[in-house]
C-alpha cells in the first residue's frame, strides 16, 4: 500500500504530479509521501498494540530530520547506531527514554553521549564492549541498562551482505558464549542486564526466522533469569521486508502473530527497531533521461541518478521497480511481472553518470522507449537510499521533498559545489 499512483498517465505522489516536483526542485530528487510513511508506522503500532511495544524507528534507514520528527510526533522512539544518529534522534525530538543504541563498535565518547542523554537500552554485541560500557558508566556514576545482542545462528534468509544472524558475521554474541558473558557481570554495579536483543537481517519476507528466533530467545531469557539477571526486555530488532517487485512482503500482523505470544510468555516489554518497513515504500527517486546509447550489443538508458544517490542495486543486487513518470498509452503502469515480455518495450541497463561499471539502477530491464528529457521514477527508494548516498565523483547529494496531500515541502535542499569542499582546509594556501 502506498500513495504513488498514475492518474491520467502521470505519476502522482498523493495529490501532486511528480513532474511538478521535478520542475520545481530539479533531479535527481527523492520524493516522500507523508501518508505512506505514517500508514506503515501505524501498521506496526496497531499490529503489536496488545503488548504496548516501544517502537524505535531505525535512524540509519533514513535519518532526515523532518521524517524523524513526523515519527516522533506519532509516538515513535529511535534506534541509533552511532553518535551522529543519536544527535539526529535528539534533534528530531527523541528523548533518552525512547532511544536504544545498537552497533558493534561503540566508542567511549559515544557511550558518554548516550549515558548523558539517558538512552534506555544499549544493545551490547561483545564482552569487550560490555566491560568498556561498564567502565564509562562507573566513571560517570551511572548505571547502563543493557540488552545482550545474541546471534541466534539461523539459516540464511537474505542477501549475504544483509544477513546478520548466521554464524560468522560480526554481529552479536554467539549462543555458546552469551551465558558466560552474562555470568561475568552478575555483580557489576554499573551494568544492568535487562534484556535480550536480536536483529535477524533485512529485508525478511517470511515470519519463519522470527519464529525460530523467539524460540531461542525464550530459552535464553529463562537461563538468564535463573542466573540472576532480571530480564524485562525482549528486543526483536527490525528487518520486516517490503514490496520491491510486487506484493511480496508480509503484513505487520503476520510478524506480530509470531512475536507477540512469545513476548507475553516471557512477560517482557517488547522493543522493535523497524526501518525499511516504515519508510521504504514511502519514497521514490525521480530522475531525468540524459542519453540513450547502444554499445556492445546492449542498450543503455543514461539518466541523472547514480550509485552515489542509490547504491542498493550495486551493493546488494537489489531490485527496484522503474517506470516512466509519463508512460505512453500502451504502458499505463509498471507491470505485475517484470520478467514478462511486454510488446513495444526495450531491454535496457538503466545507468548513471558515475565512472564505475557498477553504476546502475537496473540491468536488463524491459522499459517503454524513453527519450532525452523524459522523467523516470525508481520506486521503493525511501529506505537506505538517501542515507547511503555519497559525494562520489564530486556529485552533489540530491534534494528531498515531502508531499502531504496537495502540498509539498523541501526537507533537504540540493547540495552545492560549495558544500562539496567546505570541510577541506587550504593549508597550502601560501605555497607555490
Ligand atoms: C539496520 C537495523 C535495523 C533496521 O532494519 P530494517 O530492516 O530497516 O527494519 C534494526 N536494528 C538494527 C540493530 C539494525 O542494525
Amino acid at each position: 500500500m502506498d500513495y504513488f499512483s498514475f492518474k491520467n498517465r502521470a505519476l502522482h505522489c498523493e495529490e501532486v504530479p511528480c513532474q511538478d516536483l521535478a520542475i520545481q526542485y530539479g533531479t535527481p530528487l527523492y520524493v516522500y509521501s507523508k501518508a505512506t510513511l505514517l500508514h506503515h508506522l501505524r501498521q506496526i503500532q496497531e499490529a503489536f498494540a496488545e503488548v504496548d511495544p516501544l517502537i524505535c524507528y531505525s535512524v540509519k534507514t533514513n535519518g532526515n530530520l523532518s521524517l524523524c520528527k513526523l515519527m516522533a510526533g506519532k509516538g515513535s522512539g529511535f534506534d541509533v547506531t552511532s553518535g551522529g544518529e543519536l544527535h539526529r534522534a535528539l534533534l528530531a525530538g527523541g528523548t533518552g527514554a525512547k532511544i536504544v543504541f545498537a552497533g558493534v563498535g561503540k566508542t567511549d565518547p559515544e557511550f558518554r553521549a548516550a549515558l548523558d542523554a539517558g538512552v534506555s537500552l544499549f544493545n551490547v554485541e561483545s564482552e569487550a564492549e560490555l566491560y568498556a560500557l561498564g567502565e564509562v558508566a562507573r566513571e560517570m556514576g551511572k548505571t547502563a541498562t543493557v540488552a545482550l545482542r545474541v546471534n541466534p545462528d539461523l539459516p540464511p534468509k537474505t542477501h549475504h551482505k544483509t544477513d546478520t544472524s548466521v554464524k560468522g558475521v560480526k554481529f552479536g554474541l554467539d549462543l555458546e558464549t552469551v551465558m558466560d558473558v552474562a555470568r561475568g557481570v552478575l555483580s557489576h554495579k554499573h551494568l544492568k542486564i535487562a534484556g535480550l536483543h536480536m536483529h535477524l537481517g533485512s529485508p525478511i519476507l517470511s515470519v519463519e526466522p522470527y519464529r525460530l528466533g523467539v524460540a531461542k530467545g525464550l530459552i535464553l531469557i529463562a537461563q538468564l533469569r535463573e542466573m540472576g539477571h532480571p530480564i524485562t526486555v525482549m528486543n526483536m530488532g527490525g528487518g520486516f521486508g517490503i514490496h520491491y517487485r510486487k506484493e511480496e512482503a508480509q503484513p505487520a500482523k503476520a510478524f506480530a502473530q509470531v512475536i507477540v505470544p512469545a513476548v507475553k510468555q516471557a512477560g517482557c516489554r517488547l522493543v522493535l527497531e523497524p526501518g525499511r518497513f516504515i519508510v521504504g515504500n514511502a519514497g521514490i527517486l525521480l530522475s531525468r533521461v540524459i542519453y540513450n546509447k547502444e554499445s556492445g550489443g546492449k542498450n543503455f538508458l543514461i539518466q541523472d541518478a547514480a550509485m552515489n544517490d542509490l547504491i542498493r542495486p550495486t551493493l546488494y543486487d537489489s531490485f527496484h521497480r522503474i517506470w516512466p513518470v509519463h508512460p505512453a498509452e500502451s504502458f499505463p503502469a509498471p507491470p505485475e511481472d517484470y520478467e514478462a515480455e511486454i510488446p513495444g518495450t526495450k531491454v535496457v541497463d538503466v545507468v548513471g553518470p558515475v565512472c564505475e561499471s557498477g553504476d546502475f539502477l537496473a540491468k536488463g530491464r524491459r522499459l517503454p522507449p524513453m527519450n532525452r528529457g523524459d522523467l523516470l521514477a525508481t520506486f521503493s527508494a525511501g529506505a537506505y537510499g538517501m542515507s547511503m548516498s555519497s559525494n562520489y565523483n564530486s556529485r552533489v547529494r540530491a534534494a528531498e521533498v515531502l508531499v502531504d496531500g496537495d502540498k509539498h515541502y523541501l526537507i533537504r535542499r540540493r547540495e552545492t559545489y560549495q558544500d562539496l569542499v567546505q570541510a577541506e582546509l587550504d593549508v597550502l594556501a601560501g605555497e607555490k
